[in-house]
């Protein structure tokens, strides 16, 4: 058993026997709640398969406690003591399973596992939707793009927000089926809009996660042949954060999909990775400065300074910029004597549906 657990569990996890059937299993690199469960789930399927000891066949089941650091405590003892008492709470509840020390945490656990239960079920059920949201032109006033976001509406729980959910698909390994769904959805709705003479560049975001498929390129070529919708009217949103992965496996990916034609942009600019080095080694068109910056733009002048400081940057870089989360008619003027000349956000229009953007560009035409 302890060697299974072992040889489970990556190299900077500490596994140790405690005495008895007791085993500790120290993760000390766990970014969020998610991963504990797909750690835990590993477990016990590690443990399933028969223990074949002399002539007899064992099968064993067990029962986990989680305690979280800082969370439960910051103290040693106490968060062996917290994921001790998470254990027998987990034999009284049938064994076979696992609990978390808090209340709190059980709850987020189990609203975690029924989203993803859902979830798997939602692309056959057709409850996912896509709504777009206008990016604006600040000098001519007119619509150039939108971005594609992604909506959750389940009966059971209503609407969900992305911010919950996408978390949930991602650690579940969902995102790629959804991903690729989102992705063909706003291609052909491109191509209708094209059809009714609407010129739009659509954003559609790229998690880290499918980014880094193998076959990500051919996926968006079959896509865009598919779909119909030109590779250079599209743009893939991803996060500073794919940078933290090999260098060179991600500057490879970036320049097939330029060789495609399609756009790429960093979303949420200035939040993740720390690093500029990339923005001049990796083929990127355009920057979206993130929502945080510009909201408080007017009043906040360590924001209007970084917001300041990123446009000269792109500027000098020969980059795109586009602003997000505009609200206000002061952000809006600060932009513009600042030269970025593009902007998304509610003072233009909250995302909404593709028939929307049609109406929104041909009153906007006339
Ligand atoms: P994002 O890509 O940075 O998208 C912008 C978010 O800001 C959207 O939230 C949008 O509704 C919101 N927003 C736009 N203008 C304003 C504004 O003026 N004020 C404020 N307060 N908010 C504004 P949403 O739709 O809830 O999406 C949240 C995040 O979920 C997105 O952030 C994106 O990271 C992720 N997401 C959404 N759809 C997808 C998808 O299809 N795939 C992936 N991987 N992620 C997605
Ligand atoms: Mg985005
Ligand atoms: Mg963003």
């Amino acid at each position: 058993m302890a060697r299974r657990l072992r040889e489970g569990m990556r190299e900077n996890d500490t596994v140790a026997r405690l005495g008895g059937d007791e085993f500790l299993i120290l993760l000390p690199s766990i970014e969020s709640v998610h991963h504990v469960i797909a750690v835990v789930q590993n477990i016990k399927t590690i443990l399933q398969p028969v223990f074949r000891i002399g002539n007899h066949e064992i099968y064993i089941t067990c029962s986990i406690g989680v305690s979280v650091y800082p969370d439960d405590s910051k103290h040693l003892e106490e968060l062996l003591r917290d994921a001790d008492t998470a254990m027998y709470h987990a034999k009284n509840c049938g064994r076979n399973n696992f609990q978390f020390f808090t209340t709190e945490m059980n709850l987020a656990v189990q609203r975690q596992m029924r989203l993803v239960s859902l979830l798997s079920q939602s692309l056959e059920k057709e409850c996912f939707f896509l709504n777009y949201q206008p990016q604006i032109d600040l000098l001519t006033g007119r619509m150039i793009g939108v971005e594609a976001l992604l909506r959750w509406q389940t009966p059971e729980l209503g609407l969900v927000s992305p911010a919950e959910f996408i978390p949930v698909t991602e650690s579940s390994g969902l995102i790629c089926a959804i991903g690729d769904w989102v992705l063909t959805a706003a291609c052909q709705q491109g191509r209708v809009w094209l059809q009714q003479g609407c010129l739009l560049h659509v954003a559609v975001n790229l998690s880290s996660i499918q980014f880094h498929q193998h076959n990500l390129v051919s996926k968006v070529a079959n896509i865009l042949a598919e779909t119909g919708f030109p590779a250079h009217l599209l743009e893939l949103e991803i996060t500073e954060g794919i940078m933290l992965a090999d260098k060179n496996s991600v500057l490879t990916t970036l320049g097939e999909l330029k060789a495609l034609g399609v756009h790429i942009s960093i979303d949420d600019f200035g939040t993740g990775y720390s690093s500029l080095s990339y923005l001049k080694r990796m083929p990127i068109d355009k920057i979206k400065i993130d929502q945080s910056f510009v909201r408080d733009l007017a009043d906040d002048p360590n924001d209007a300074a970084i917001v300041k400081a990123i446009i000269a940057m792109t500027h000098g870089l020969n980059l795109d910029v586009i602003a997000e989360g505009v609200e206000t008619e002061a952000q809006l003027s600060f932009l513009l004597s600042r030269q970025c000349h593009k902007a998304q956000g509610y003072y233009f229009s909250k995302p909404v549906s593709a028939e929307a953007i049609s109406e929104l560009w041909h009153d906007k035409s006339c």
